[in-house]
């Protein structure tokens, strides 16, 4: 089973939402957030349809001469998307493209737009490399966690799954 992007930002946002995600549990299509996304994920693929690169199972939002541009429509699980954009730099990084992280939150009904970066230091690729080893053993396994009971629990597309 192939590690994706989405995969490392489900592992840290919900594990159970990792596994569901991983094994095809597919309900994504349910739940209004991710329509959000998908309409800002489409209006921003016309704006930038040249920047957009596809490298193995990975799709990167932006690629400047010093940045990976990851583009995102909330700002609720930072932990989440910095693992992401590190698992992106570090393939780039194995392909011999190296690069810094750069994280814009694009927010329905706010104007500005909410940047951070990320950098891959050596540090936080040992880390990466154990987190994708945990993830590929977890992913794998027969074992899904349970249900976190959390709020943002009422914001998955896997809430009537876990719920009800
Ligand atoms: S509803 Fe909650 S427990 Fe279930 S997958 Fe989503 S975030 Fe995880």
């Amino acid at each position: 089973m192939k590690v994706t992007g989405t995969i490392v930002n489900y592992y840290s946002h919900c594990k159970r939402q990792c596994w569901l995600f991983a094994n095809k549990v597919n309900l994504e299509d349910n739940s209004e957030n991710v329509r959000i996304g998908k309409v800002l994920h489409e209006l921003k693929a016309e704006k930038a349809k040249k920047s957009e690169v596809a490298i193995e199972n990975i799709r990167i939002d932006k690629i400047t001469d010093d940045y990976l541009v990851e583009v995102k429509k909330s700002d609720a699980d930072i932990e989440a998307v910095k693992w992401q954009t590190l698992y992106y730099l570090k393939i780039l990084k194995d392909k011999g493209i190296e690069r810094k992280g750069k994280i814009e939150f694009i927010e329905k009904n706010k104007q500005e737009k909410k940047t951070i970066y990320v950098e891959l230091t050596k540090e936080k690729e040992a880390d990466l490399e154990k987190r994708l080893e945990e993830i590929q053993i977890y992913i794998e396994s027969d074992q899904v966690a349970g249900v976190l009971n959390e709020p943002k629990c009422k914001k998955c597309a896997y809430y009537e799954y876990c719920y009800i």
